[in-house]
């Protein structure tokens, strides 16, 4: 008797980050920092502000005793390319219900507006849906306007799937990467296909059925001219088995490099940073509103109040500020969910709101 498993039951969970193009990339740039070999010298470290989500009542979510040891994880993992990821502050919380158990293809890039633009956003998530598949996580290129670092609390805590998410947040694209043209195994056209580096092995794309327990490509998979693949089951870009994965490149790291100076040089740590602390007393009503919203908070200090969507991208309203209160005019505004984020002082609280109309 046969017995069918659906192949998501079975298959490891991966990854979410799509390709896409680096539109601005200097390749005479970048073959400079491959010949520089920028590995050797200080250590670059850079600002992380952990994101726990949880529920609207604060319950669930990642302990934030376990963000150490994954720090730590990450940080050997990155040692080989002198980069350094420091938690800047503590752990801030993200309760919301719908985010609990994130469905991203219904909420897209919304966790974007709980970011501070200057530190590395990295979002511990229950559970991360997309095209109705589980998934480990995904991340954002340098050359994407939203940035973002999504991970499931339980693949935070394999030793690999951050490192590989932080990997594409500094430009690396998979190792078996087809989207500009599949890799051959003789690496001839490497420069231009697969992952667009040439010290990585083409990648038939690696799983758990190709890659042994003991970490060796297990495959018989061949290319375009019948060659057979040699790809590397430790390289933090592949989809190899999570414990296997230890290794970044030469290449790999030059690349990070070229993009850690051209993309992320304005990263760092201050403490006069908005801190997600509630303002105080705020309430925000009526939930679900029509065509007016009122938001009210406690203390005289000004107020600053944003609206965005749930892309992340922010919504055009003008609030009538009063003392203590402030009312904000939806009539224009499509009938759905939006985010009202309430600043005062250094603080700041973000609030799922719901625009319904019969
Ligand atoms: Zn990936």
């Amino acid at each position: 008797m046969v017995i069918m498993m659906g192949q998501s039951s079975l298959a490891q969970q991966e990854c979410g980050t799509p390709y896409s193009k680096d539109p601005y990339l200097d390749r005479g740039r970048l073959e400079q920092y491959i010949r520089q070999g920028r590995s050797a010298g200080d250590v670059v470290r850079l600002p992380v502000i952990a994101r726990i989500v949880r529920h609207d009542d604060g319950t669930g979510g990642i302990a934030p005793g376990k963000l150490q040891p994954i720090f730590d994880t990450l940080n050997a993992r990155f040692a080989q390319a002198n980069i350094e990821f420091y938690q800047c502050g503590s752990p801030e919380f993200v309760d919301v219900n719908v985010f609990y158990d994130f469905n991203r293809d219904l909420y897209a890039d919304s966790l974007v507006t709980y970011n501070l633009p200057e530190v590395i956003n990295v979002y511990f998530i229950n559970k991360v849906l997309s095209d109705d598949d589980f998934i480990c996580g995904y991340a954002s290129f340098p050359w994407r306007d939203t940035e973002y670092v999504v991970v499931k609390n339980s693949c935070a805590q394999n030793g690999s799937t951050l490192a590989h998410e932080l990997g594409h947040y500094l430009g690396l694209l998979h190792t078996h990467e087809t989207a500009n043209g599949f890799e051959l195994a003789d690496g001839s056209n490497c420069t231009f296909t697969g992952d667009e580096i040439c010290d990585t092995p083409a990648d038939p794309r690696l799983r758990t059925s190709t890659v042994s327990t003991a970490c060796a490509y297990v495959g018989t998979e061949r290319d375009l001219n019948r060659d057979r693949y040699n790809p590397d089951p430790s390289n933090i870009m592949s989809y190899s088995r999570k414990q296997c994965r230890h290794f970044f490149s030469m290449e790999q790291i030059a690349r990070m490099h070229y993009y850690l100076d051209r993309d992320r040089s304005h990263l760092g740590c201050s403490i006069t940073h908005a801190r997600d602390n509630a303002p105080s007393e705020v309430k925000v009503y009526p939930v679900p509103a029509t065509h007016e919203l009122t938001v009210e908070w406690g203390t005289v200090a000004p107020v600053q109040i944003r609206v965005f969507d749930l892309l992340g991208h922010e919504i055009s309203i003008s609030p009538r500020y009063d003392a203590l209160q402030a009312q904000i005019d939806f009539s224009g505004v499509m009938p759905g969910l939006y985010v009202v984020t309430i600043y005062q002082d250094r603080d700041r609280v973000s609030r799922l709101i719901s625009i319904a109309r019969n």
